[in-house]
């Protein structure tokens, strides 16, 4: 059994298991291999009813005491149960699972494993409560007992166990190939073999063997992409700058009409800009910016420039929803100050017939700016003077579609823009082939948004603040961390929070959903209507969080916001704010403990993402590194730039000492390790058009 064999070999995966691993991506044992648990769960030893800690998941050892309900609500039946230990008792609640008043016998122990709720009983004091617990002998728990049993991310139809079992099953006749890595590096980066690592981050023994399995992984990853971009810096540094641009009339102009002036954090960036356009070298530039802080406006004067210097200019966004939305922008500002652009759009869903047209005018030079997903670089699109090439927040992009576009042209300009807040240090390594220019400042004119952090019982509040908002003309984001039913039950799902919402808010509020697994047309489609407002309220996955400017929302609410990073939070609540009406921000969490209040309210406390990242950090210990995935910006598979900044340096060294040594790999000790990176650099064009 090697990578590329098929799902389906495995022992107990049929044609329907096949199917539902497909539809996850995983399609060879070694998509199976590579699809990491998402978080690890610890079965502790049970506690005493009377010393369960609200907000946590706990396992109680009880005795069911009795059944104290049963009804049937729509198409859910609801049944309650009664468990006690002596040191205290607690109501169980199960949906649709009828069949348990016959299994759960009075008098029987068990052991009962879920969230534990407290709420205020009518004496004044409190009573603890349990949905859907999962049920145990005492055996069948002990067996489990302190071990870290992986999470898979999973699909409706597929369990967790199932994948463990494939997962195992794998493991066992999987035959790894001969490490691509020499002993000495091994040995000196204190790193332990592929296999030992593959084995342990499905199967830790224990918390050091994970972070040892991670620490391999996340090196193995960081040193394929750093390599990549080594290469990347070559083919880069100090190129000719066969377009010298000057400064023309026309972004003076357009400077002077836009409604705002730039900020002073702008304008140091757009003189740095026009500095590198003018110089005797290519421009490779990354502007780095908190969201919000006004990049896409410096984008288009660059490419204005090259626009009036009478050159094309072509802006790469990492999804259809993003390009649209700039091919928008660009539009209006052509209608309301007659810029100089004719610009054209170029997404993967139009029709084939309007590719064609817009090959033609890009081919011809008709078009002067052309805005797009990575349809940008597809062969058959042809420019005819292509001197500037922005990409928005570029690291959805591999390296090497940041080169490909790059090499539509001869030699053009390089732009980059990202919202990813990095330290200096880690910027250099990460992008060392850039320069880099950092917007530190917002608008003026932004009122900083309000935050809460609230736990469930907050929602109905919530529905009516929303109810509110909208009634005063603003819209509403609503966040879940699933698409559709399934996937993980104790998740919010895009699908069915709409139909929830469509029934708790007043008729005349228009809802609508959005999700990456909805057709490219469709979302854009969505988005637009949205933007134009005749949606109201948008349930949404993480989709929207990259740069959707839709300045007129005022309400972003995250459900099971305990299951995002900060960093993406921050990114999320980056989509209200944008106008000059108070906005606000509501994280509700599913689980009210101490710590994870404690990490959303660092939200609270501060609006700057470089000092949320770093808070965050403080606060995760190794088993969160996995649950939790940092800004989607940098699509790292299990790496984390801010958690594993040391492995980082590592693999950076690392790199740096074989391009010494080796920089083509021809040496015969080094042809594994070519073949390695030929393949790992085929699997980073891995452009999620989410
Ligand atoms: P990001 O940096 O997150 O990409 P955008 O470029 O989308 O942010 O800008 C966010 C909003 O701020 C836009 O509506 C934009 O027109 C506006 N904006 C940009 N610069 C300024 C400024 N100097 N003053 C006021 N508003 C600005
Ligand atoms: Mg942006």
């Amino acid at each position: 059994m090697d990578r590329n064999t098929e799902m389906i070999e495995l022992k107990g995966v049929g044609e329907k298991t096949r199917a539902l691993f497909a539809k996850m991506g995983i399609e060879t044992i070694g998509d199976l291999l590579a699809a990491y648990p998402r978080d690890y769960e610890i079965y502790k030893d049970p506690v005493k009813i009377g010393s369960a800690a609200a907000g946590e998941v706990c396992a109680v050892h009880a005795a069911v005491s009795g059944i104290v309900g049963e009804k049937k609500v729509r198409k859910l039946s609801i049944l309650n149960i009664n468990i006690s230990d002596g040191s205290g008792s607690m109501q169980l609640t199960f949906f649709n699972m009828p069949f348990l008043k016959k299994t759960l016998k009075p008098g029987g122990f068990y052991v009962f494993r879920g969230i534990v709720q407290r709420s205020p009983d009518r004496r004044g004091g409190y009573s603890l409560s349990m949905d859907q617990p999962r049920i145990f002998s005492l055996e069948d728990y002990r067996k489990q007992m302190n071990q870290l049993v992986p999470q898979y991310s999973l699909t409706k139809g597929l369990t967790n166990q199932a994948v463990r079992k494939c997962v195992r099953q794998a493991l066992t006749f999987y035959e790894f190939a001969p490490e691509c890595y020499d002993h000495g590096l091994l040995q000196g980066n204190g790193l332990i073999s592929e296999k030992e690592a593959v084995e342990a981050i499905h199967f830790p023994a224990d918390m050091a063997a994970l972070a040892q399995a991670r620490k391999r992984l996340v090196f193995d990853e960081f040193f394929a992409f750093l390599f990549l971009m080594r290469k990347n810096k070559e083919f880069s540094q100090q190129l000719q700058n066969s377009y010298r641009l000057s400064e023309t009339a026309d972004t003076i102009r357009f400077l002077e009409k836009l409604p705002f002036p730039l900020t002073k954090a702008q304008q140091k960036v757009w003189q740095e800009i026009k500095d590198d356009l003018g110089s005797p070298y290519c421009m490779n530039r990354l502007i780095q910016g908190d969201v919000g802080s006004g990049k896409t406006i410096l984008a288009v004067l660059a490419l204005l420039m090259a626009a009036a210097n009478g050159f094309q200019g072509a802006m790469m966004a990492p999804t259809e929803v993003l390009a649209v939305q700039h091919f928008e922008t660009v539009q209006g500002y052509v209608e309301k100050y007659g810029l100089a652009f004719r610009p054209v759009l170029l997404v993967g869903s139009m029709t084939a017939k309007e590719k064609k047209a817009a090959y033609g005018r890009i081919a011809s030079g008709e078009a002067n700016l052309v805005i797009g997903t990575h349809a940008l670089i597809q062969e058959k699109v042809q420019y005819k003077a292509l001197a500037l090439v922005v990409t928005d927040e570029q690291h959805r992009f591999g390296v090497r579609q940041r080169e490909s576009l790059a090499e539509k042209g001869e030699n053009p300009h390089i732009l980059v823009m990202s919202a990813t807040p990095i330290p200096r240090t880690l910027a250099i390594i990460l992008y060392g082939d850039l320069h880099i220019s950092v917007i530190d400042e917002l608008p003026a004119n932004r009122l900083p948004i309000k935050n809460c952090v609230v736990n469930t019982s907050y929602r109905p509040k919530a529905y009516q603040f929303i109810a509110g908002e909208v009634r005063k003309g603003h819209q509403v984001y609503v966040i879940c961390p699933q698409v559709e039913e399934g996937e993980q039950e104790d998740l919010e799902n895009v699908v069915d929070y709409a139909e929830k919402l469509r029934s708790a808010l007043p008729a005349e509020i228009q809802v609508a959903y959005l999700h990456g697994k909805l057709r490219p047309a469709d979302k854009n489609r969505i988005m637009e209507e949205f933007a134009a407002h005749s949606i109201d309220v948008l349930v949404s996955t993480t989709v929207i969080e990259v740069g959707i400017n839709v300045p007129n929302a005022t309400v972003m609410m995250v459900e099971n916001a305990e299951r995002f990073g900060l960093a993406q939070l921050h990114q999320l609540r980056g989509r209200v704010g944008r106008g000059d009406s108070q906005s606000y921000c509501i994280f509700v969490s599913t689980r009210d403990n101490q710590q994870t209040m404690e990490r959303l309210q660092i939200l609270n406390r501060s609006n700057d993402g470089f000092y949320i990242a770093s808070e965050d950090l403080k606060m995760r210990g190794p088993g969160e590194l996995l649950g939790i995935r940092q800004s989607g910006e940098f699509s790292f598979r299990i790496g984390d730039i801010y958690a594993d900044a040391a492995v980082l340096k590592l693999a950076a060294d690392a790199v740096d000492q074989l391009l010494l040594d080796d920089p083509h790999l021809i040496q015969p000790e080094h042809e594994r390790l070519q073949r390695h990176l030929a393949d790992m650099s085929a699997n980073s064009v891995d452009f999620r058009s989410i």
